[in-house]
């Protein structure tokens, strides 16, 4: 008999994407265009850049606080939410995790969209529950219907990302109005905001915590400094709770130093700068809408994105298109599900280097038509 479980060996492997010192020996240049992860190109705040040199003349021989009291009080402040509400992860991933540890067993059910974020389906399986994909609608968008019938199987656990990886697209209030009707009262909601930072400045983008706050039902919506607070690297990311006793069960599951201080100091500093996430969001916006639509010009077709990537159909394999972009230096995320093998999905860098994409993109694209 095998060692591993079978959940786990029938598992399909997290993609992090090609790897950087391999790309930059196979185009044979040292820059690498790094656009499959979507990380954040504006970099952190100069404030967490302070708090990290003071954290580290300090010293790294003690564990970090376990409670996370600064950062837990710090985000319950800035949400009029008390710090007992509030769990803090390695990444909102460990969230995730956390999550499944704590509510799943095998053969219970978990609705999540397709395409989606593949740990949502990963940990899930891990514990041995079962995973229904409910599709996007042709248009990329909530399909209504399709999930009012899967939430109706009575799931435990319901996983949705707004706005979406890896379409990019966002629910706006009133979709997200019909999905929380559908949702079973007894099933744990998992509100997933990982980009929320970068689609609020649209009017139509529900605050996922104002449209959960009053609701009588168990809720968490998880966030993460890794994306516009371009914290990737410190892993760190938060969840907000409908109740202190959902947060009580995580801390059981939880290592009790699973966010180190380094990372805590720096995401209290980086929640106090409001004017660089601003500027951040802001400049995201401006290349997103630029890069679209000279994509578009191109003849590709780009999915409308409230966050800091885009999916694009580039009408031919998407292994190939990736490949051919490694030997120009540049790393994108190549999609393999059926249905979405044509669709690249790329995060936004700078103007200069989305460029460089863009100039590459179109040149594969014209060649293979
Ligand atoms: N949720 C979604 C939808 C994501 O795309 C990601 C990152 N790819 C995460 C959660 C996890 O991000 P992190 O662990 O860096 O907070």
């Amino acid at each position: 008999a095998s060692l591993i479980r079978s959940e786990v060996a029938g598992l399909p492997l997290y993609d992090p994407g090609a790897d950087t010192d391999e790309v930059a020996a196979l185009s044979g240049s040292r820059r690498v265009i790094k656009l499959s992860n979507s990380e954040n190109p504006y970099g952190m705040s100069p404030a967490v850049a302070e708090a990290l040199r003071l954290g580290l003349a300090g010293g790294v021989s003690r564990y970090p606080d376990p409670t996370g009291k600064r950062l837990t009080e710090a985000i319950g402040k800035s949400l009029d939410v008390p710090a007992r509400r509030i769990v803090l992860g390695n990444g909102s991933e460990n969230i995730l995790e956390l999550l499944c540890q704590a509510v799943l067993g095998p053969g219970d059910l978990v609705v999540t969209q397709a395409p989606g974020f593949s740990l949502h389906e990963i940990f899930p399986r891990v514990m041995g529950a079962r995973v229904q994909k409910v599709p996007v609608t042709a248009e990329f968008g909530f399909d209504a219907a399709a999930w009012r019938s899967a939430l109706a199987a009575g799931p435990k656990l319901v996983f949705l990302a707004n706005p979406c990886n890896p379409t990019g697209a966002m629910l706006n209030a009133g979709q997200l109005e019909q999905f929380l009707a559908a949702t079973p009262q007894s099933a744990l909601l998992v509100l997933d905001e990982a980009y929320g930072e970068f689609a609020r400045p649209n009017p139509e983008y529900p605050d996922g915590l104002e449209a959960l706050r009053g609701q009588d039902r168990p809720w968490i919506v998880l966030r993460t400094f890794s994306k516009a607070y371009g914290l990737a690297g410190l892993r760190v990311g938060y969840g907000i709770a409908s109740d202190a006793a959902l947060i009580q069960a995580l801390d059981r599951v939880r290592t009790p130093y699973n966010v180190n201080q380094q990372a805590q100091d720096a995401a209290v500093a980086a929640l106090g700068d409001h004017a660089h996430l601003a500027d951040t969001v802001r400049r995201t916006g401006l290349e997103v809408a630029r890069v679209t639509e000279r994509l578009r010009g191109a003849g590709l077709r780009v999915v409308p994105s409230s966050t800091n990537f885009l999916f694009i159909d580039t009408g031919c394999p998407s292994d190939r298109v990736a490949k051919e972009l490694h030997r120009a230096g540049i790393i994108v995320k190549a999609w393999r599900e059926p249905g979405y093998e044509n669709y690249i999905r790329a995060s936004l860098s700078t103007p200069e280097d989305n460029d460089v994409f863009v100039r590459c993109l179109t040149e594969i694209c014209a060649k293979d038509k």
